[in-house]
């Protein structure tokens, strides 16, 4: 569902990525690793449109996302869900409220009826159905990042992007987030690229890795055929921090 080949892309001085092949296959949770810096977020600002590449494809759900015109990068934004790495909440917005504004604002004609029972599916489907009529500040971390997961879902996306999910979690709740992660895969049938630094994470959600290394993927695969044997010095470093 996404095709990215040869793509490039640098800031001034700095290159961030520098010929990044890359498949995201339908049904799988793709987990994409590399250190602080190397570029994970800025391909998938590529990949909704929110950056331009310099060269290369990024092909979405058969698009090439950087030839859309504003209407049709609209349209296909609504086909992906992206957990940002700060799953921003409306602050001054219930979680009923939160949930529902991706839904009035995109979707017209749906009764009330329909709204409530889909944001009752969404929060009973992340397990927090008693937060509806919260403010985010009276909720956890871990609590704000489900509520962000539901409200992603809401548009029925076909891919989701998670950007650091478990950041700043506690190790059980980091466990909470991966299950949600799996289970979402499992309900409503989305393909999925998890960028976190936590192998532990990565371990849980991911069917293949993709290791980003000075601006491209240099080890793709299975946890084990990607870790515990890896020859590159700065993966297995990465392994052996972790374990
Ligand atoms: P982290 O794990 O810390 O989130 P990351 O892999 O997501 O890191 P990116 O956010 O993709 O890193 O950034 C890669 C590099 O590109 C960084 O050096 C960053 O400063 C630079 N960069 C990202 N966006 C911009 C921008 N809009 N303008 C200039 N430089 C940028
Ligand atoms: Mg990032």
């Amino acid at each position: 569902v996404v095709e990215v080949r040869g793509l490039e892309k640098s800031f001034g001085d700095l290159d961030v990525l520098e010929g990044v092949d890359l498949d995201l296959y339908r049904g799988e949770n793709l987990v994409v690793l590399g250190k602080s810096g190397s570029g994970k977020s800025v391909l998938i600002k590529i990949m909704v449109g929110l950056l331009k590449q310099d060269e290369g494809s990024m092909k979405v759900l058969g698009q090439e996302v950087s030839k859309l015109a504003t209407k049709e990068l609209n349209s296909l934004r609504l086909k992906i869900g992206f957990s940002f790495q700060n799953s921003a909440l409306y602050d001054s917005m219930t979680v009923k409220e939160n949930m529902e504004f991706p839904l009035v604002r995109n979707i017209k004609n749906l009764t009330r009826k329909e709204i409530d029972y889909k944001i009752e599916e969404l929060l009973e489907a992340v397990n927090l159905p008693q937060t509806i009529n919260q403010m985010p500040s009276e909720l956890s971390g871990g609590q704000r990042k489900r509520i962000g997961v539901a409200r992603t879902l809401i548009l029925n996306p076909e891919i989701m992007l998670y950007d650091e999910p478990t950041a700043g979690l506690d190790p059980i709740t980091c466990v909470d987030i991966n299950n949600l992660i799996n289970e979402v895969r499992e309900r409503y049938k989305t393909s999925s690229i998890v960028i976190t630094h936590d192998l532990a994470c990565a371990k849980q959600t991911g069917d293949r890795m993709a290791v980003l290394l000075d601006g491209q993927f240099k080890a793709m695969g299975t946890f084990d055929e990607v870790f515990p044997r890896a020859s590159d010095e700065r993966i297995k470093s990465f392994y052996d921090y972790n374990f």
